[in-house]
């Protein structure tokens, strides 16, 4: 019989502590202490309390911890002395079945690595999908971790210590994330459509409308068709807009509806989660709702936007501005790398590539409740905090400039220090300064990232210098008045040391916060689940951004392992967090229904 969170919050100590015996390899302590906190509000909320048991022991008890775990693949496997826990794992992910040469390069690993840090490789061999990774997934991670810094790969090997918890917690409870799961597998198949040249190499591209973008579509569609969208269309500009009716739709009135989705272009050898996450998850509530038989006083939009990347023309956001009525006509006339105009793009692909068709994607607000995004946080926050999922306070706003600074170019042996008009300092000093400007104010980011010495020589002081300048914040106010310091900043340094500069502003996007009662709902979501609310800012950028512009939006943030890295082939989430994820929808999609009846 599978255990309740009721009967563990109901047993007695000695009971309870029986029950989560094995959990975390010889350290009852571990749970003796989380135990103290109960009652559990959930399973999920269990798994946070110990992971923040260990959190909180140091950096010793962490150490002890991890020695008490075998090796992967080490001596206690080969001699059979593993605990039951870890034979099955060990077992399930074909560890057990090395072949001689992999079972050496295993053993190798596991002395470069226990040399360099002291403690044994941990990896949660089940994966993020609880399937189990292949041998070769295996070694290619242990091989990049070697190469990490000590204090992260302890916060890693602890991570993969607390997944490990996770997958044997769900055995012990009889809980296996199955809505996750159908959205990481969705995942997977999508993520074999890929643009030529990078699907030979097993990478992940999928720019506007190639051969690879058009079977997203296909496949888009066919799965709203099977989740019970009532209907299914591809737009004038190819995203893929699936609806699933309220309760009374259809009848006099025209009900309103609640948009959602986000975009299924990738970036060059970008990772399977970044947007279309944000499809998926909605895509398999309306399915929970269509298998249910249930309506909601609401219809359900879900969008699969074309375009966000801007990777094949420079028109990001095209998918989201066109339900806002940003499409610029001047885009049909942009060619891509190979020469092809986005018109004949659009043709080729059988879209009708005319303004009327595109203007009529434009959605009327007054039709809509707002709009919600769920995404991968593309960011090392939750994955640092251990939490599954975020909700996001305001996209920030951004400014951009590209710059040069003028001085002398002269000889670098004969100038003296004192005469010298070095234009490549100068930036430096400013980049030292919007590096501290920045850090004084929580959630604003600056960010010198192109920084050239034009024709520069190895023994001439640089008489010029171009630079970059990116700035991001929370508000408006609060980006714009970090530009100003900045802005300032350089004109001191340039009248101190005797240079010209220019600078030309290149970018400008307002900052995009959270409507408050949407993101209360989704405060309201996360808390349901038993889990702490994390509030955030996004850094990046997201189809929200521009529906923003039209209704009111808020996000939902997932974590993303591997230290939340994005648009990287290494981008990952577990099917246990995705299950949360989808959870805390539907706890949106209910808290709307109940408010509206
Ligand atoms: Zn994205």
């Amino acid at each position: 019989m599978a255990l309740t969170i009721d009967q563990l919050n109901a047993a007695t100590p000695e009971q309870a502590l029986a029950w989560l015996d094995g959990l975390y390899e010889h350290s009852p302590w571990i749970a003796e202490a989380a135990l103290l906190k109960r009652p559990f509000r959930s399973v999920a909320a269990l798994k946070l309390a110990m992971v923040e048991v260990v959190r909180r022991s140091g950096r010793d008890k962490q150490l002890v911890l991890l020695r008490g775990h075998p090796e992967l693949a080490g001596k206690a496997m080969v001699a059979g002395s593993l605990t039951a826990e870890s034979t099955n794992e060990q077992t399930k992910s074909g560890l057990t079945n090395c072949s001689p040469a992999e079972l050496e390069k295993i053993q190798a690993l596991n002395r470069a690595y226990s040399a360099k840090f002291g403690w044994p490789f941990m990896l949660a061999v089940r994966g993020p999908r609880g399937a189990g990774l292949t041998r070769a997934q295996i070694i290619a991670t242990f091989e990049r971790r070697l190469g990490g810094h000590p204090d992260f790969e302890l916060a890693e090997a602890l991570r993969n210590i607390h997944r490990v918890v996770e997958i044997r917690l769900n055995d012990k409870f009889g809980l296996e994330p199955t809505l996750g799961n159908q959205v990481w597998d969705c995942a997977e198949l999508l993520a074999t459509h890929s643009d030529p040249g990078y699907a030979e190499l097993g990478q992940l591209t999928v720019t506007y409308l190639t051969q690879a973008h058009q079977n997203c579509q296909v496949q888009l569609v066919r799965w709203m068709k099977e989740c019970g969208f009532d209907e299914v269309n591809v737009d004038a500009v190819g995203n893929v807009v699936g609806l699933y009716r309220g309760r009374h739709d259809g009848g006099d009135t025209e009900q309103k509806r609640l948009l959602t989705g986000s975009h299924f272009d990738t970036v060059r050898n970008g990772g399977k989660y970044d947007g279309r996450l944000g499809i998926f998850v909605p895509m398999v509530c309306v399915r929970e709702l269509h298998r249910a038989g249930r309506r909601l006083p609401f219809c359900v939009e879900v969008v699969g936007f074309a375009e966000e990347e801007g990777q094949r023309y420079k028109a990001t956001f095209l998918g989201s501005g066109a339900l806002t009525g940003h499409f610029d006509p001047a885009w049909l006339d942009q060619f891509d790398a190979d020469g092809v105009s986005m018109r004949d793009a659009m043709r080729a692909a059988g879209l009708p590539a005319t303004l009327d068709t595109i203007g009529a994607c434009k959605r009327n607000p007054a039709d809509y409740l707002g709009f919600v995004e769920v995404h991968i946080e593309q960011g090392p926050v939750l994955n640092e905090m251990d939490l599954p999922l975020g909700v996001v306070t305001s996209i920030n706003g951004s400014v951009r400039f590209v710059g040069e600074v003028v001085g002398m170019a002269s000889h670098a042996g004969t100038t003296p220090m004192d005469r010298r008009r070095d234009a490549a300092t100068a930036v430096a000093e400013l980049a030292l300064y919007l590096e501290q400007r920045a850090a004084s104010v929580p959630h604003v980011v600056g960010t010198i990232g192109m920084l050239h010495v034009p024709n520069g020589s190895i023994n001439v002081v640089p008489g010029r210098c171009t630079f970059s300048l990116d700035i991001r914040a929370t508000t408006n106010e609060v980006r714009d008045a970090c530009a100003a310091d900045v802005l300032a900043e350089l004109k001191r340094i340039a009248e101190r040391r005797g240079l010209h500069h220019t600078l030309e502003e290149t970018m400008r996007a307002a900052a995009a916060p959270s409507a408050p009662e949407w993101q209360a709902r989704w405060e309201a979501a996360v808390e349901s689940l038993g889990l702490p609310v994390h509030r955030m800012p996004s850094g990046a950028g997201h189809d929200a951004m521009k529906l923003h512009e039209v209704m009111p939006q808020a996000m939902l943030f997932m974590r993303g392992g591997n230290s939340g890295i994005s648009h990287n082939p290494l981008e990952t989430i577990s099917a246990d967090d995705t299950q949360l994820c989808v959870q805390a929808f539907q706890h949106l999609l209910d808290q709307l229904a109940a408010d509206m009846t």
